[in-house]
């Protein structure tokens, strides 16, 4: 029996898993450094304490309990990978031997180096943890002022870094929440702003224009301050300065201006490209890696054209997809399939009940879209749970 092993439970490594727990021929074994999957997806209102925190996860060991055939759950942190030996070296210094191996590692917030203070000053929402204290933080924040009409006063200001798709999502979220304080007067939240700063001319780079304009004009209307047109020059302990001379004093700052894959990656002997992603071939395969393939945010995928496709979950769950047919393929020593990943639609929450989807040839906005999306992420997460419940009561009923 072929042994392959998923490093990282994300969207990729979750969505190999489910394809392959279906081949009774194969052993499989999940390791990750957490317990949990987080859905970064559902992040953005995670941290404008919308939705809980128990809702933003899927629990990793109670996946793999919930399959007929033992799926193995490890939770460790994978420090290296010998490709020759084909071992895996965890971080309490065990060696794992695979057959094939899928690299799922995902990525953190790329705090760019050449602008200083930045890394030091201002916070990731890559991950569960950081996520989860900003909330806290911004909970606080506003507890403070419910407490004290002096402290309800007093001016503060959010600045988020980057106007990508978690930038905009994070800024129009959380100023909605911020008016919504405001509008049933809980809180003098009218002196709370919230800066976007954006180094290219519009939000959104890359994006349909109209989805632009209509962005632009939502995030106008709930009254964020939209800085774009200069990058961070540099970051002090309260205030950024940008390219073109501005300053902005914030009492918290977000940076979402781009990704970088998790530090594993940059220890492999494997061709990465500008961003440390690693390169694969059209099947997905790391090239002259024998068994080895890489997947989601962690790997430089593109199209049957050849043409770059953007981060998501979307294409880390496709990719997951076409690497799991792959290695089936293999086993039974048939050729891999070029992966067929296209993007056939992207929503974009813009605060409450607003969203913009994009499928391409039509783009629709407003509730609509704002259900479509919520009734993606429930079709997402609702069978994992499912499944979740279910693999708990038999890890349980094993126990007595
Ligand atoms: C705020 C926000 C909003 C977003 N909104 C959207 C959206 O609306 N639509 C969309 O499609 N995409 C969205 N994205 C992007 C999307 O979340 C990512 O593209 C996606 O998570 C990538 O999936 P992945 O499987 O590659 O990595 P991840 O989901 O990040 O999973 C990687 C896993 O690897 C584990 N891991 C890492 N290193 C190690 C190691 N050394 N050893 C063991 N385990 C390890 C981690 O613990 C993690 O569980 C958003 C991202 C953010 C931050």
């Amino acid at each position: 029996m072929k042994h392959v092993i998923i490093i990282g439970g994300g969207y990729g490594g979750v969505a190999t898993l489910r394809r392959l727990a279906k081949d009774k021929n194969i052993k499989i074994t999940l390791i990750d450094k957490n317990i949990y999957h987080f859905l970064q997806t559902e992040g953005y209102e995670l941290v404008a304490g919308t939705t809980p925190f128990d809702e933003t996860i899927v629990n990793l060991q109670t996946l793999c309990g919930s399959y007929r055939k033992p799926i193995e759950f490890i939770q460790q942190k994978v420090e290296n990978i010998d490709f020759e030996k084909k071992e895996l070296i965890c971080e309490d210094e065990t060696l794992i031997h695979y057959d094939y191996l899928v690299i799922a590692v995902g990525s953190m917030t790329r705090f760019v180096k050449s602008v200083q203070g930045l890394r030091e000053c201002s916070h990731g929402v890559k991950n569960l943890n950081g996520a989860f204290k900003m909330k806290q933080f911004f909970e606080k924040e506003l507890f403070l002022r419910l407490e004290s009409p002096q402290q309800a006063q007093i001016h503060y200001s959010m600045v988020i870094g980057g106007a990508g798709l978690s930038g905009v999502e994070i800024a129009t979220e959380m100023q909605y929440y911020f008016n919504r304080y405001y509008k049933s007067n809980t809180l003098a939240c009218n002196v709370l702003h919230i800066h976007l700063i954006s180094g290219s001319k519009t939000i959104l780079k890359g994006m349909h224009s109209s989805v632009i304009q209509k962005a632009e004009k939502r995030l106008r209307q709930l009254g964020v301050i939209i800085h774009a047109g200069s990058h961070i020059k540099s970051v002090e302990t309260s205030q950024v300065l940008l390219e073109n001379g501005k300053n902005i004093s914030f009492d918290f700052m977000i940076f979402t201006g781009g990704i970088v894959p998790t530090g594993i990656v940059a220890k492999l002997d494997v061709k990465r490209n500008h961003l440390g992603q690693i390169i694969v071939d059209t099947s997905l395969r790391v090239p002259y890696k024998e068994g080895v393939f890489a997947i989601g945010d962690a790997a430089e995928i593109r199209d049957k054209n050849n043409k770059l496709i953007p981060d998501t979950a979307q294409v880390a769950i496709k990719s997951g997809h076409t690497v799991s047919h792959n290695i089936k393929r293999l086993i039974r020593h048939k050729k891999p399939h070029v992966n067929r990943i296209k993007i056939k639609s992207l929503a974009i929450a813009l605060g409450g009940r607003y969203a913009i989807l994009d499928l391409g040839f039509i783009r629709i906005y407003g509730l609509l879209a704002h259900y479509i999306k919520k009734i993606t992420e429930k079709l997402y997460k609702y069978p994992l749970w499912l499944r979740c419940r279910y693999g708990f009561k038999k890890i349980e009923s094993c126990k007595l």
